[in-house]
C-alpha cells in the first residue's frame, strides 16, 4: 500500500534539516517525512570534518574579490555571499529564541577570518581590496595590516621563520565564524523529531514516479531488511548531496536537460600537535594557485567542534568517480546520459587547467603537501599533520552551445510546477543553506510564500531588504543576531583539541 504525505526530504544533511525546519515554522500541519539512506544524522558533507566549517561571509575568501583588467578590485559577489550569510545568522539566532535550537556554541563560534597574500603585487591587490571593501557597511570593521611585528602578534605560528624580505599583507576581520554544520543538522533534526516530522535512517530513495495528479511516488529501499516501500509526496526535495544529480535525473524533470557532474575529492591535513593547535586563532585564507579552480584556495583554520580546538590545513584535491564518499566507483560512469553527454565532453576538451590541477594534486606525497603549507607555516613538520579526506563535491556540468561548462558555485534546480526541487553543487554551500531553502520555497511555492511572509520576517527580519542599503536595519539584526548566537566571547570554548 502506498503511504502518503505531504512532503518528502531526501537526505539528513544540513540542506533537509534546513528545509524542514522553515517548512515546519510556516506551514506546521502538513506533514513531512525525511529519508537517510545512512544510519546516521549529516554523515556527508556536512558532517564537520567533512567540510573547513568556514562561516563563508566573503570576509577572507579571495575568490569572491577578483581584480579587474583595470586594476580595481570587483566586491559585487563578495556583498552578495555576505547579504546570504546575514539571512542564515538571522535563521539561527531566531531559532535559538524560539526552542528550534539549542545551544548556539555547539554550532557556531567567533574566530577571525584573515586574507594573506605575500608578494609586493598580491600586497598591492590585498591593499586595494581592503581600500574597497571596509568603504562598504557590510566590511567596515576590517583591517589592513602589512607590518612584520603585527603580523608577528595576530599570527605567531605562521611568522615563525619567515623571511619578511618578500612582503606579506593581510585584511583581518574579527568578527568571522567557524561553524560545525553536523552539530548545527543534527540540532535542527532533533527539532523536527520534537515536531512530529517522521525521520526514517537507513532508508534509501531509489526512485522517483511523477503521477498524473502531480504527486510523487517515492520508492524506497530499508537498506537493514531490503524491504521496498513507496511514499507518495505532494512536494519532493532532493537534499541528497552528491546523490542529488542522479536522483533529481530519475525525477526525468526537463530543467535537469544537459546537465551533469563532476566530482572532486577534498583532503585536509590535520594538526595532531596540540601545542601548534593553541598557537593559532584564525581561519587564514591565501590565494589560489594560477589556472587552480576557487574551492582549492588553501587556507589555515582553527575549528571549534564538541567546544574543542582544532587546526586543518588544505584543500588538496583527491579523485575518484564517486558522488558521496559513501557512493559508487559506478557513480560518475552512470551519471552520463544522451542528454548531458556533449555538456561532460565538451568540459572534458576545455577545463584542462582543472586536469593538469587534478593530476599535479594527485601526483603530491605527504613531503608534497607539507610544502604547501610551508607558505602557510614556514617552520611546518609532516610528523605533526596528518592526511583525512574530506567530503565529496560534485561540481554542475551545464550545456553551453555545443559544449559545456563547469560550475563552482551552488545551484536550486526547481520543476517548473514546483513539485519537486533539490539542490546541487557546493560552494559557498551549507553556510548559505537559508538563503537556499528560501529560494526553493519560494520557487515551489508560490502561492503560499505571500501568506508565509509575515512569519518568514519574523524568522528573518532583513527579508527582501538589502542590509547594505539600509544600515539601521544591518545594525539592528548584527547585534541581535551577534547577542543570541553568543558571538562576542569565545574564550572558554576554546580549550581542548577536537578529535574525530
Ligand atoms: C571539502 C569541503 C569543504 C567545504 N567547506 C565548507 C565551508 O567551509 N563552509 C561551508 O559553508 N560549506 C562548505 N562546504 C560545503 C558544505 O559542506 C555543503 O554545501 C553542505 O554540507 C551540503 O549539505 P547537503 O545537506 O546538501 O548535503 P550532505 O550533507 O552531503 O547531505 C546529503 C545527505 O543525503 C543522503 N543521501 C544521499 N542519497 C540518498 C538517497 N538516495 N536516499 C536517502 N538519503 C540519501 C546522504 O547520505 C547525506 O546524508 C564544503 C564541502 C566540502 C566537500
Amino acid at each position: 500500500m502506498t503511504e502518503k504525505t505531504d512532503v518528502v526530504l531526501i537526505g539528513a544533511g544540513i540542506m533537509s534539516a534546513t528545509l524542514g525546519a522553515l517548512l515546519r515554522q510556516v506551514q506546521p500541519n502538513w506533514s513531512i517525512t525525511m529519508f537517510e539512506r545512512m544510519d546516521a544524522a549529516a554523515p556527508e558533507s556536512s558532517d564537520p570534518w567533512n567540510n573547513a566549517g568556514t562561516g563563508h561571509s566573503a570576509l577572507c575568501e579571495l575568490n569572491y574579490t577578483p581584480q579587474n583588467a583595470d586594476g580595481s578590485v570587483d566586491i559585487s559577489k563578495a556583498i552578495d555571499i555576505n547579504e546570504r550569510f546575514q539571512v542564515s545568522r538571522q535563521f539561527w539566532a531566531y531559532g535559538v529564541e524560539n526552542g528550534v535550537l539549542g545551544n548556539p556554541s555547539e554550532f557556531i563560534n567567533p574566530i577571525p577570518h584573515v586574507s594573506f597574500v605575500h608578494g609586493a603585487d598580491n600586497v598591492d591587490y590585498l591593499r586595494k581590496r581592503y581600500e574597497a571593501l571596509v568603504r562598504h557597511p557590510l566590511f567596515d570593521t576590517m583591517e589592513y595590516i602589512d607590518s612584520p611585528a603585527e603580523f608577528g602578534r595576530r599570527l605567531p605560528l605562521m611568522a615563525k621563520g619567515r623571511d619578511f624580505s618578500d612582503p606579506v599583507a593581510l585584511n583581518w576581520t574579527d568578527s568571522g565564524t567557524d561553524i560545525d554544520f553536523g552539530s548545527l543538522t543534527k540540532q535542527l533534526l532533533a527539532y523536527l523529531g520534537r515536531s512530529g516530522v517522521s525521520i526514517a535512517f537507513g532508508n534509501e530513495v531509489r526512485n522517483l514516479d511523477k503521477q498524473s495528479d502531480g504527486s510523487w511516488n517515492v520508492k524506497v529501499r530499508n537498506t537493514r531488511t531490503r524491504e521496498i516501500r513507496t511514499v507518495n509526496a505532494k512536494f519532493v526535495f532532493v537534499g541528497a548531496g552528491g546523490y542529488a544529480l542522479p536522483l533529481l535525473q530519475k525525477s526525468g524533470i526537463e530543467e535537469m536537460t544537459g546537465i551533469g557532474g563532476f566530482p572532486v575529492s577534498g583532503l585536509f591535513l590535520r594538526c595532531t600537535n596540540p601545542e601548534l593547535i593553541h598557537q593559532h586563532e584564525a581561519k587564514v585564507y591565501g590565494k589560489a594557485a594560477v589556472g587552480a579552480p576557487p574551492m582549492s584556495v588553501p587556507h589555515l583554520d582553527t575549528r571549534v567542534i564538541n567546544g574543542n580546538r582544532g587546526l586543518l590545513f588544505g584543500p588538496y584535491a583527491g579523485w575518484t568517480p564517486k558522488f558521496l564518499k559513501d557512493g559508487k566507483n559506478s557513480d560518475l560512469f552512470k551519471s552520463v546520459k544522451p542528454n548531458n553527454v556533449f555538456s561532460m565532453i565538451g568540459v572534458g576538451l576545455t577545463e584542462m587547467s582543472l586536469t593538469k590541477y587534478l593530476i599535479s594534486e594527485l601526483l603530491k606525497s605527504q613531503s608534497g603537501r607539507v610544502v604547501a603549507l610551508e607558505e602557510f607555516i614556514p617552520r611546518a613538520d609532516g610528523r605533526d599533520w596528518e592526511l583525512i579526506t574530506a567530503g565529496q563535491r560534485v561540481q554542475v556540468i551545464r550545456r553551453k552551445g555545443a559544449g559545456g561548462v563547469l560550475e563552482f558555485g551552488t545551484a536550486v534546480i526547481a520543476a517548473g510546477d514546483g513539485s519537486i526541487a533539490g539542490l546541487l553543487g557546493a560552494s559557498p554551500g551549507a553556510s548559505t543553506c537559508v538563503s537556499a531553502m528560501l529560494d526553493v520555497l519560494q520557487k515551489c511555492f508560490p502561492g503560499e510564500f505571500t501568506g508565509w511572509m509575515p512569519k518568514l520576517k519574523e524568522m528573518v527580519p532583513s527579508l527582501g531588504v538589502k542590509l547594505s542599503e539600509n544600515q539601521a536595519l544591518f545594525h539592528e539584526v548584527w547585534d541581535w543576531s551577534t547577542k543570541t548566537l553568543r558571538l562576542t566571547d569565545n574564550t572558554p570554548k576554546l580549550a581542548g583539541v577536537a578529535q574525530n
